[in-house]
């Protein structure tokens, strides 16, 4: 067998920023493996079911979980421990920056989809990896079979701090559309009971998909990062034995819909730091979804002072140190799940 193949992160990381290569194989249960270029992975079985999945890992580089967990599945893919019945593109988007061990190298790459990579003069390796990955997506979605199909798309992450709540998954904007009672079971499944709507486009990887491919897509934080290797993977059990599931069922059944079970959020404020001047009135540390009272004072940016809106406003993503005109915190309200609308 190829050697890419025995190896395909080792292959990927040596390869950091793309090694455009078509290479082949199947394997002797039929399912055909095809790199199409590093970290880029198409996986067909000979009689595909109808789902077309996307699974990325490592759009920021230092998140290990989620690559260790598509490695492990990869790798059981190709000693065929792992059954595929549905096409799968399995995705690990920033290799460089999984070998500086850093989220990203030049600039934060979950910021670059929707065609932001080429907004502005900037010009980076991890805008062209974003150019180039948004390719594959398009490839990947429009080469599939004739028929009713379903494209899936999970982004997976995991967070920078402590969370009160240690998974959860961020639903892009869907432009009024309903929500999916299914694929909030299946986040559940995945161990994920809490959901941030998102309320405008971003320039995210998962709502790319969504938007362009009318994809069901998220982002999916499943716990705390932590280097190659120091992951209690019984925490991510419940996610990587799901994603298992949905690569080699026909279907996932998970019963009646209970909304009581999951934890819906939309934003409240976002806080962008306009000043150099710009602080958080909160220790570093804070969890993710600490909650605060209106009037609670949140930051200070110059002259202005920022509080919170609403009491049981959620704290997320603080970061005072972004760069000038970035989100430095985001806020968010509970909504009760009855209250959506839901398809
Ligand atoms: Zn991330």
């Amino acid at each position: 067998m190829n050697k890419a193949f025995e190896d395909f992160l080792a292959w990927t990381c040596a390869n950091e920023w793309g090694s455009e290569e078509t290479q082949k194989k199947t394997l002797n249960n039929g399912v055909t493996l095809s790199i199409w270029d590093s970290g880029v992975l198409e996986v067909s079985p000979p009689k595909p079911g109808k789902k077309d999945i996307v699974l990325s890992c490592a759009v920021h580089g230092n998140e290990t979980a989620p690559i260790e967990i598509c490695r492990d599945i990869i790798n059981d893919i190709i000693t065929e421990k792992q059954t595929v019945i549905h096409r799968t593109l399995f995705l690990i988007a920033n290799p460089a920056s999984i070998n500086k061990g850093e989220r990203f190298v030049e600039e934060n790459m979950n910021r670059l989809f929707s065609g932001a990579h080429s907004n502005g003069k900037a010009h980076n390796k991890e805008r062209e990896r974003a150019a180039k990955i948004e390719q594959y997506v398009k490839r990947f979605y429009e080469t599939s079979p004739e028929g009713e199909r379903e494209r899936l798309h999970y982004d997976l992450h995991t967070a920078i701090r402590d969370s009160k709540r240690e998974k959860f998954a961020v639903y892009p904007f869907t432009h009024g559309k309903p929500y999916n009672k299914h694929q909030l079971q299946f986040l559940l499944a995945c161990g994920v009971d809490t959901v941030l709507l998102n309320q405008a486009p971003t320039t995210t990887f998962s709502y790319f998909s969504v938007n362009e491919f009318n994809a069901h897509a998220f982002t999916v934080e499943l716990g705390k990062v932590r280097p190659f290797g120091e992951n209690d993977r019984s925490k991510f059990a419940a996610a990587e034995q799901t994603l298992r599931r949905l690569i080699s069922e026909d279907s996932l059944d998970f019963g009646s819909f209970e909304p009581n079970k999951h934890f819906i959020f939309k934003e409240a404020q976002t806080i962008n730091r306009m000043n150099e001047d710009f602080e958080l009135n909160f220790a570093d540390d804070v969890a993710n979804f600490t909650s605060f009272d209106k009037g609670d004072l949140l930051a200070r940016d110059g002259d202005e002072n920022l509080y919170a809106q609403h009491d049981g406003e959620h704290i997320i993503f603080p970061n005072a140190k972004v760069a000038l005109g970035q989100r430095a915190l985001l806020t968010v309200v509970r909504v009760p799940t009855e209250s959506l609308e839901l398809e």
